[in-house]
């Protein structure tokens, strides 16, 4: 379908217009959520194509994850825009250090490792530190936020030193020789990690004069979503590919910066106009994706950070009120939530417009459990689950042999159908449920996957399949299966859905313990507030007091929602009472000649006898322990009626 220029610019309004017309030269656009920054860049691009000023082949979209750089397509597609590079950096520096590896270094290049805790491990243990599984963890960690900022093991220790990293309480010297010996280890083996692909890139375009122009030559135009959280590595290999020219779009939202602790920060954002000083800089100041009651819970927590500066304007239809629900315990949450999401699917919901967001992978398995307990299908996004699954595992390989052994110009859906089938595909779902039914599921997301795979390149074959699974797997980018999404806040970066539920928002969670210090704390908040604005109408949010069933009661709902009571829960306790009153309680209190109660919120006299011992008007909004007890309350009458149903 061919669409005009004109009709591109026309589904936008005129801030996200002013991005979407000048195809041309460095623009940096800042916005918060839902403002329509993804939008505004894929219409600048589709407008860039439209109007002549950019060959797709030339452009170069740089988005967060896979899944949105397989969005951003598909909305090209729609507005008839085909051939436009959109891709992670890390899929971007994947394919060119496959391209250029033979000339730059000679052979292939070497396999992304799949075992990087071994080989952390076995480091550690030749520079003497000894370790644990949660201690690998953290050095792994460590590891890679040295590397994506570009330090070695010589400029390490002072620069760790100066902005106060603290690894497991390994000394920071000893951390720069385990630097050292781990890429020295990697080495000997003859493979790279994750970070290594951009590094390479970096080193090979900064040493090769020619390749650096043969990319350059390549791209011409520059998109880059999330910009946010660039790491330094990223933000070297962006400066290598667009090398002396303008074409440079990035935007972002600062009060979304999720992923410091990784190395990623807002500075190349906030700094960007200073790097092009004839950059334009657009703000938009409009959310369209959620409702205003969401909108201004997100504008309340965020606002407790002393931010932000600019407010959202919400755009789309009253909404229902933000709830808060209590839970004695989170595998009684997770049942709730189900529960809950039965009934909004029973409604009509579809349930791929439901999502589940929680803080840590590890809170998935309870919403997992509940969900397959009452027969809800869901996918997992940002866990290591899919790619883990024995059959997945078990599948790729059989794949990967097919390529080996013949690869026919395909129904390529078919072939990988014939493949799969020896591990118990078919094309009928079994009526089992449990594992065979699981493992049916996860077969066939592939074989949706190959289907997919021939819509959007026609003519791929089992060698394409296979490098989309390799990128999907070093990506964690599940396949989509319809159902209910779990995602972690992290995942959920940039999506969105009708109705979002919020798992955990308790002391411990979120903020997460291991979060010390002011700045940990506020990334916290950032997580918080990226995870309440993923939802258009419905937002529900929950916490338990204990982990787990009959365990101590110790937890609080998280500070973050302190301030915004209000907001949340019982909207018509707001509306009742009022201002109204004030002069009869006045009267009253005079004949009465009560002692003076005032109201613990805005301070007016209370003299009423309920007022009194509430100790507010009873419009006002509830204090913070109040509202844990009227949570406590609501959850204890929840419990006991769902006590009274049988199993
Ligand atoms: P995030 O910060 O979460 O990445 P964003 O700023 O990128 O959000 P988008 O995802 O582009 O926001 O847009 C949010 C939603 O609002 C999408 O559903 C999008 O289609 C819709 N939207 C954006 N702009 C408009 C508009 N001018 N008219 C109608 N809908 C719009
Ligand atoms: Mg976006």
């Amino acid at each position: 379908a061919a669409v005009g220029p004109d009709d591109i610019l026309a589904a936008l309004d005129p801030d996200q217009r002013e991005v979407a017309s000048s195809p041309l030269g460095a623009m940096c656009v800042l916005a918060g959520a839902g403002s329509g920054k993804t939008r505004a860049i894929t219409h600048r691009i589709a407008y860039g194509v439209a109007s002549g000023a950019y060959q797709p082949q030339r452009v170069l979209a740089v988005t967060f994850t896979a899944r949105a750089a397989a969005e951003m397509r598909t909305r090209l597609r729609h507005l008839g825009i085909a051939g436009v590079q959109a891709r992670t950096f890390h899929s971007a520096a994947l394919r060119q250090l496959h391209y250029f590896w033979p000339r730059a270094v000679g052979g292939a290049a070497p396999e992304i490792m799949p075992h990087k805790a071994a080989v952390v491990a076995e480091a550690a243990a030749r520079v003497r530190i000894s370790t644990d599984r949660a201690i690998v963890r953290d050095l792994a960690a460590e590891i890679e936020w040295a590397k994506v900022s570009m330090l070695t093991d010589e400029t390490y220790p002072e620069v760790a030193a100066r902005v106060g990293r603290d690894v497991a309480g390994v000394d920071l010297q000893t951390m720069g020789r385990l630097l050292a010996q781990y890429e020295a280890t990697k080495t000997g083996r003859g493979v790279i990690d994750f970070e290594d692909v951009l590094l390479l890139m970096v080193a090979i375009l900064g040493e090769s004069e020619e390749i650096a122009r043969e990319v350059r030559g390549q791209y011409r135009h520059f998109v880059v979503d999330e910009y946010q959280d660039v790491n330094a590595v990223q933000q070297r290999l962006l400066d290598l590919w667009v090398g002396q020219r303008r074409d440079v779009c990035v935007v972002g939202d600062p009060a979304q910066t999720i992923y410091s602790f990784t190395g990623a920060g807002p500075q190349y954002l906030t700094g960007f106009a200073r790097r092009y000083p004839d950059a334009r800089t657009v703000h938009l100041n409009r959310n369209y994706r959620s409702s205003p009651q969401i909108v201004e819970l997100a504008n309340t927590v965020l606002r407790g950070a002393g931010g932000p500066a600019r407010r959202l304007v919400a755009q789309s239809e009253t909404g229902p009120t933000p709830t808060l629900s209590a839970f004695p315990d989170d595998p009684a949450e997770a049942v709730g939530v189900a529960a809950e999401i039965a009934r909004l699917i029973e409604r009509g919901t579809p349930a791929s417009e439901i999502a589940v967001l929680y803080r840590t992978n590890a809170q998935s398995e309870a919403f997992e459990d509940a969900l397959a307990d009452v027969g809800i299908p869901y996918l997992v996004r940002g866990g290591e689950r899919f790619f883990s699954r024995a059959e997945v595992k078990r599948a790729i390989l059989l794949l990967r042999g097919a390529v080996r052994s013949d690869d026919p110009a395909t129904p390529l859906p078919d072939a990988v159908g014939d493949v799969l089938s020896t591990l118990g595909w078919s094309p009928d779902a079994p009526v089992a449920r449990g594992a065979v039914r699981e493992q049916w599921e996860s077969l066939d997301a592939l074989v949706r996957l190959a289907a997919d795979l021939v819509t959007t390149a026609p003519g791929a074959r089992m060698r394409e399949l296979v490098a989309d699974l390799d990128e999907r797997a070093a990506a964690q980018h599940a396949p989509t299966v319809q159902g209910v999404t779990l995602a972690s806040l992290h995942a959920a970066k940039g999506l969105e859905w009708d109705v979002v539920f919020l798992a955990g928002v308790a002391e411990g969670l979120m903020p997460i313990a291991m979060a010390e210090g002011a700045e940990a704390v506020e990334e916290e908040r950032r997580l918080l507030y990226v995870g309440l604005t993923r939802a258009r109408r419905e937002l529900r949010l929950s916490w338990a007091a204990a982990r787990t069933p009959g365990g101590r009661a110790g937890r609080r709902p998280s500070r973050f929602l302190e301030g915004a009571t209000s907001v949340l829960g019982d909207g018509a306790r707001a509306a009742r009472g009022g201002l109204g009153a004030s002069s009869a309680r006045r009267e009253r209190r005079a004949r009465t000649g009560a002692r003076r109660v005032t109201c613990a919120r805005c301070g007016a006299d209370l003299d009423t006898a309920s007022d009194r011992t509430r100790g507010r008007c009873e419009g006002c909004p509830p204090s913070y322990d109040e509202a844990l007890f009227d949570a406590l309350t609501a959850w204890r009458q929840e419990t006991s009626a769902a006590a009274k149903v049988p199993a």
